[in-house]
């Protein structure tokens, strides 16, 4: 018999939550003893203090994850025991899933059963697949002449920092921890401010696993201080940063300030939609597309945020996306059936409504929505919201807004869907529909974006890498190819005597 679903506003009112960080296996204070007070985005509510740390608390942090490093109590472990070890890690972030799912909406604000259909799921698989991975990637020789033996191997970088933003703060964590860990990284990870919560857990359970003491460590606090602090440091080995571009920027400069770390950016995006008018079912992709656009509130960092219509179906596609929004109301996160949360805080929603403004000011035409919804609350909430004749040369259609806000351009022919498509500072991701096998085909190579879609947009899985072009970063995270992100590659040269 299924358990039934549980009281989550119940279980929230009875939640303790505990702020400290976590460093060298352990719950410490920061340094200074400061805390700040997190809220939640749903209703206002108050949800703990959380240590704020600071260059003090990060220095602690690395220290712990060098020394643990530095004595091969992880890295030295054989492979096969590090995939046990992580497949019990992914074991115990399952058997949270409840409590993980609860922290990270009333963190975030996102829908309850997205939480734990989405972000728990993929968390967990993501660290099951590094964990099945590491025992099965061989190392090379290379073809040398007889007189040589050169191996080429991979080795960890060190101790890897890990900086992530709040819009999937389990997930965008997962996807660094997974691969660092599991090739024998000690790790620093300071979350979000506006979503500290799970990752805190997170460090709890993987110790619970077995995960040494050191190896996984947690400082939470603002970026321009423990975010900084962990960029600046001249003894982390590597940063993997998700955020926006503009500190994404930043991360490269405190590099080259400091040891020159590895830098994997993964950032922005204003990634295209494109229909042409020989995709028979319109209606489809403009249903597609309301799904896509206003997931997770429209905090996707792939949101399908521009939408490129042929003239000709433009009509047609508007009727259906207008009668598809309505249904990505907003509504109470912790109920089971909203399909639209809140806004991750007040900022944020006061961002995308002075979008709103601009589209409107520059003679955008507002479609459906475009205001707060659920104020009496007390927390963050905007309507799903579409605007149409919309220009590329708009606010609305060249800076990511990350919220629920849909730009649609109309186009004439393919040239000007695919010069309008390129002309963007990202290149995240981007979608092509089209019934002309040749047409899909040219115009997925002419995309410049690190994925392109071919008539859906949903297709997702921790088997194929994710990352940008452009300003959307120079990282890729997920598949086998992140291991190259956190390992070194070593040459070792051998000479072979003659008998
Ligand atoms: P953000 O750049 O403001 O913050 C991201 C992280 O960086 C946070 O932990 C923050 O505290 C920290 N930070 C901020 N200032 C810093 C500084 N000066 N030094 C060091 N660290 C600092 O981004 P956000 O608002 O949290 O997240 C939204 C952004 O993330 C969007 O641009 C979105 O597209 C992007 N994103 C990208 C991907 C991807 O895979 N490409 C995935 C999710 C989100």
């Amino acid at each position: 018999m299924n358990k039934p679903a549980p009281d989550w506003h119940a279980a929230a009112s009875a939640l303790r939550i505990d702020g400290r960080a976590f460093v060298g296996g352990q719950r410490v204070a920061s340094a200074s003893g400061e805390t700040f007070t997190k809220t939640s985005p749903i209703d206002g509510r108050v949800l703990g203090e959380i240590a704020r740390g600071r260059t003090e608390d990060v220095d602690r942090a690395v220290a712990s994850a060098r020394a643990a490093f530095a004595d091969a109590r992880w890295a030295g472990k054989a492979p096969a025991a590090r995939k046990k070890t992580l497949q019990r890690f992914a074991e115990k972030i399952l058997a949270a899933k409840d409590e993980l799912a609860l922290l990270e909406t009333l963190d975030m604000g996102k829908p309850i059963q997205y939480s734990l259909g989405v972000d728990v799921a993929a968390t967990a698989r993501t660290i099951a697949w590094y964990a099945e991975a590491v025992d099965k990637i061989y190392d090379e020789i290379a073809p040398t002449a007889a007189s040589a033996l050169a191996l080429i191997t991979r080795e960890p970088m060190g101790v890897v920092g890990v900086v992530v933003p709040w819009n999937y703060p389990m997930i965008m964590a997962a996807w660094k921890l997974g691969p660092a860990l599991a090739a024998g990284n000690s790790v620093v990870l300071k979350p979000s401010e506006k979503s500290p919560l799970t990752a805190l857990r997170l460090a709890e359970l993987a110790l619970e696993a077995g995960l040494p003491e050191g190896v996984f460590n947690v400082v939470p606090g603002y970026g321009h201080e423990a975010g900084e602090a962990l960029a600046l440091h001249m003894d982390v080995d590597a940063i993997g940063f998700t955020g926006s571009t503009r500190v994404g920027r930043k991360m490269l400069e405190y590099a080259g300030r400091s040891n020159l770390k590895r830098v994997y950016n993964e950032l922005g995006g204003k990634s295209a939609f494109v229909v042409f008018d020989d995709f028979a079912n319109t209606e489809r992709a403009a249903k597609t597309v309301a799904g896509s656009m206003f997931f997770n509130q429209g905090e996707s960092c792939n949101a399908p945020s521009r939408v490129l219509v042929h003239e000709k179906v433009a009509d047609r596609f508007l009727e259906v996306v207008a009668a598809e929004a309505p249904k990505y109301a907003p509504g109470d996160p912790l109920s089971g059936s909203a399909e639209m949360g809140a806004l991750v805080d007040e900022g944020q929603m006061k961002t995308v409504l002075g979008y709103i403004d601009a589209g409107a000011t520059e003679g955008a035409r507002l479609v459906t929505g475009g205001q707060r919804a659920r104020a009496e609350t007390g927390g963050f909430y905007v309507q799903p919201t579409v605007f149409e004749r919309v220009r590329n040369d708009m606010r609305i259609a060249r800076e990511e807004i990350f919220g629920p806000v849909m730009s649609v351009i109309r186009f004439k022919d393919e040239a000007e869907a695919i010069a309008i498509a390129n002309d963007s500072s990202y290149g995240l991701q981007a979608s092509v529909w089209s019934d002309n096998v040749n047409r899909a085909h040219r115009v997925a190579r002419a995309l410049r974006a690190g994925t392109v879609h071919v008539n859906q947009y949903d297709e997702d899985d921790i088997t194929v890498p994710f990352g940008g072009y452009k300003q959307s970063g120079n990282g890729r995270d997920k598949s086998l190819h992140a291991f190259d992100k956190y390992t070194e590659l070593k040459t070792t040269w051998l000479r072979i005597d003659a008998a």
